[in-house]
């Protein structure tokens, strides 16, 4: 797709979906701890990112370490579900999602 942006790349690979605004000076994505309700903002030309819902940014590293620190709490939360038999939907449907 020929994306210039290594921060827009990030989070078009890891299912974001990004997408241009302002003719691509600014992109959107969704935000990874938003469960597909808000989207954060992608700023090409500085590779960096901001969230005004979860009042964080940062660079592409902090991103990667966000992203995971989030997969983290919900992997804890898989496990406590799956020990109990009660699983919601939402964990299932972020399980399926994973991989
Ligand atoms: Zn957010």
């Amino acid at each position: 797709m020929g994306n210039a942006s290594k921060i827009v790349a990030f989070a078009e690979a890891r299912g974001l979906a990004p997408k241009k605004e302002f003719w691509g000076l600014r992109w959107s994505a969704i935000c990874p701890n938003s469960k597909g309700k808000h989207r954060l903002r992608l700023f090409p030309r500085k590779e960096t990112w901001q969230c005004q819902e979860c009042k964080k940014k940062g660079d592409e590293t902090e991103l990667k370490h966000w992203i995971w620190v989030l997969d983290q709490e919900r992997l804890s939360t898989f496990m406590k579900e799956t020990e109990s038999g009660d699983m919601s939907k939402e964990t299932m449907a972020w399980w399926m999602g994973r991989y």
